[in-house]
């Protein structure tokens, strides 16, 4: 394939909506520009914004598929999420002894080796026990350096992208010094830690925050608590799962005001934090070993008792929180585009995705007038069932 397409308005690689083609040659893009292109062109779209494909950086299923259950279960997730614009994702494994979270890495090993998953992110299992959301109890731990020495010395480490931890801990400062320099993108997230933790933690070396206030202990106004820190760091990455759910829809555009002024539009991250119900009927799931209720498309935690605790992963998909936060939480729409591709594989560290620029994957996506995905192209070739 040697394909010239022209769009109206596409997300350059700048942030901003405008004219811009490319050039795309097999499975990359190899020539871009503003404006109208040299030659052709041989597509012009007229009707639809033109973005990159999607990056979700935490995401732990969806198609009713889970990433914990091996690589064709991956597979299966990965296309769900895929027919919905986001052609790069890492698999987030929920909490498990690190020698479990290794194994179920591995099994995604050709997953990865195809390209078709950009790597793992480990979500715990060195979380809070009061803030660890539906993760399992007996599976959380302490950041031991035996443990990081197990992990930074396993062979699977290689596909570990993204750790999350709470800095409070015991351990965790050297622990995140230690990941952060063997190259692993460190989120601070599932934490009742102090404002002082956190920036000990940022300090050390974490650049993130997962899922920013869900699973952590929230702003007050005598003890300010983590979020405070990660807000005001005008690095750190934040992440939102912005479903009106999960997070009310003025605080995303509370956050998004803020993030963006203190720091820059790089920061915001949405992401979809999808469990296997998203893109998949209401119904009952599994996330690692934890049964999960879908009712109208908001999954719960089912207790021993019967009854649904607390909320477990989302049903999202990422071009559902570009549209809810352009809609509900009146964000620009560049920024909101950016949020979901070139801030997404900044915090992660991959220069072949997120942004329309020569050498990166020709993944596309394609929004309507009301912000829903058209069509998407994954690897230079159009998919024909997509859907928003
Ligand atoms: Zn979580």
């Amino acid at each position: 394939m040697d394909h010239v397409l022209f769009a109206d308005a596409a997300l350059t690689p700048e942030g901003t909506l405008g004219p811009y083609w490319l050039r795309l040659v097999d499975e990359r893009i190899v020539e871009a520009g503003h404006g109208r292109p040299p030659r052709g062109p041989d597509e012009h779209v007229t009707d639809a914004v033109v973005a990159p494909g999607f990056v979700d950086v935490h995401a732990h299923g969806g198609g009713a598929a889970a990433f914990t259950d091996g690589a064709a279960s991956g597979e299966r997730a990965l296309a769900a999420h895929r027919r919905r614009g986001t052609t790069t994702m890492l698999a987030s494994l929920v909490s498990a002894p690190v020698s479990v979270l290794l194994e179920q890495a591995e099994e995604l090993r050709p997953l990865v080796d195809s390209g078709e998953l950009a790597g793992v992110h480990l979500e715990g299992p060195w979380l809070s026990q009061e803030h660890r959301g539906a993760h399992e109890t007996d599976m959380l731990s302490a950041p031991t350096p035996d443990a990081v020495s197990t992990l930074l010395g396993h062979p699977a480490r290689d596909l570990i992208r993204y750790v999350t931890l709470a800095p409070e801990r015991d351990g965790a400062g050297e622990a995140i010094a230690r990941m952060r320099a063997a190259g692993f993108t460190l989120g601070v997230g599932h934490t009742g830690a102090s404002c002082d933790q956190t920036r000990e933690a940022i300090a050390a070396g974490a650049t993130a925050a997962t899922h920013l206030f869900n699973g952590m202990k929230g702003l007050h106004h005598r003890d300010p608590g983590p979020a405070l820190a990660l807000l005001e760091d005008p690095t750190a990455f934040l992440e939102l799962i912005s479903d009106g759910v999960h997070l009310d829809a003025e605080m995303v555009r509370f956050v998004w005001d803020y993030a963006t002024r203190n720091g820059g539009p790089q920061r915001p991250v949405l992401v979809s934090d999808a469990m296997p119900g998203a893109a998949a009927p209401d119904g009952r799931y599994r996330l690692g070993t934890v049964d999960v209720e879908v009712r109208d498309s908001v999954a719960r935690r089912v207790t021993p008792d019967g009854t649904l605790g607390a909320i477990a992963g989302s049903t999202l998909t990422l071009s559902a929180a570009v549209r809810e936060s352009i809609l509900r939480s009146s964000i620009d729409p560049a920024l909101a585009l950016m949020a979901a591709t070139s801030n997404p594989a900044e915090m992660i560290g991959i220069d072949d995705a997120g942004r329309l620029l020569p050498g990166g994957r020709a993944d596309l996506v394609l929004l309507d007038s009301a912000w829903n995905v058209s069509r998407v192209m994954h690897r230079g070739g159009w998919i024909d069932d997509a859907r928003a």
